[in-house]
């Protein structure tokens, strides 16, 4: 799905350097390499604040730990996500309410957040699914309305840009109270292990934050609230800072390869290529087409057999996983991620696809298709 061995090759000097700078500085903790790309990822974002952690899943569970919510209070997260967004709710004992995704884009729908509130709603979790944002002005919107925390799950879409009604342009992660991204290896900004990121404009929640990652301390060794034990490391740190470099290619990239394939399957009556919507661009962590009429699994499985990679994301919605089974899942009714679970397969993506590969690609999916 990913090569990340040939990205690596192409920047192989630099990262190489870098590693051995870490090495050489024994700064392997918190060192000069993680202060910088925290500064140069912050600039990027266009956040106020950046606190790196250790991965996308603390990430969203340090953000949720800052907001002082109570046990049984509700968190609103679409049910069609990965399962670490939904998963660090019901480990901090807070409810998760899944909800519809629009069945275009894949991304949660604002529309059925505003019937999913109740008196113990106390923040949505949007996902910025496959790499495009979700309609983060209409949540935002919502959000106001009824005083409630918002979180954006960016680890999909990092460098995806949100265009606002009134023409503004924001990076996604820094619209919501606060942003969260993973730097796993085959996310967009990928490290050669783990990481991850939070971002926000709040100057309280940003120093509450650093301190959960960090044993609830400000101070060393006087531990003012309960927290975790959440770093980045000074190698990981190094490598993104030179790969942070390189995303806006890498993005351009992503969406070259996408191009190919919406190319080659447009109009088939058996494809839906992905759609994006007007305020966003999409950056293409994942091409994910929806199959008509036609044998998904079965598509999977010769791929397969012809050497090329396709996945299900995600086979299991949030709210048909046995870990959620306190949360009364019987009462959930999502059509349209039911429907989505079946009928959708993803393709690789990434940025050293040639025209090659991709013609291979297309050409087995429509024999196959076209059988
Ligand atoms: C990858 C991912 C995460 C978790 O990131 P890790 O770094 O693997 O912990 C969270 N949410 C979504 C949507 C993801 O894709």
């Amino acid at each position: 799905m990913v090569d990340t061995k040939n990205q690596y090759l192409k920047i192989k000097t630099e990262v190489d350097a870098a590693i051995h700078e870490v090495l050489d500085s024994a700064a392997y903790i918190n060192g000069k390499a993680v202060q910088d790309f925290t500064k140069s990822l912050n600039d990027y974002i266009g956040s106020t604040f950046t606190i790196p952690c250790a991965n996308g899943t603390d990430a969203l569970q340090i953000a949720m730990m800052a907001l002082g919510l109570e046990p049984g209070d509700e968190v609103i997260t679409p049910s069609f996500t990965y399962i670490a967004t939904t998963e660090v709710v019901a480990l901090l004992k807070l409810k998760p309410v899944f909800v519809e995704v629009d069945a275009k884009t894949f991304c949660i729908d604002p529309q059925a957040i505003r019937k999913a509130i109740t008196s113990k709603t106390k923040a949505i979790v949007p996902v910025h699914l496959y790499g495009q944002a979700a309609n983060m002005e209409a949540i935002m919107q919502i959000a106001e309305e009824h005083n409630l925390f918002v979180i954006e799950d960016n680890a999909q879409a990092i460098g995806c840009d949100y265009t606002f009604s009134n023409g503004t342009k924001k990076k996604t992660g820094s619209i919501g109270h606060i942003g969260c991204t993973s730097f796993y290896p085959s996310k967009n900004l990928g490290a050669y292990g783990d990481g991850g990121a939070i971002f926000t404009n709040d100057e309280a929640l940003a120093k509450k934050m650093k301190m959960i990652a960090n044993h609830g301390q400000e101070k060393r060794y006087y531990h003012d609230i309960v927290g975790c034990n959440s770093r980045l490391d000074s190698i990981q740190a190094a490598i993104l800072n030179i790969k942070l470099k390189e995303l806006d290619n890498y993005i351009v990239a992503r969406q070259t390869a996408a191009a190919f394939y919406d190319k080659a399957f447009a109009n088939h009556p058996k494809i839906t290529t992905p759609f994006v919507a007007p305020f966003t661009n999409h950056v293409y962590h994942q091409y994910t087409l929806i199959l008509k009429d036609a044998d998904r699994d079965g598509l999977n499985t010769y791929l397969a057999e012809k050497k090329i990679p396709s996945m299900i994301y995600y086979p299991v919605p949030g709210h048909r996983q046995k870990m959620f089974a306190a949360f009364g899942l019987d009462k959930y009714d999502l059509k349209t991620t039911d429907w989505l679970t079946e009928r959708v397969i993803s393709l690789p993506i990434h940025t050293e696809l040639d025209v090659e590969q991709l013609s291979y690609i297309t050409s087995e999916i429509l024999n196959y298709l076209n059988k």
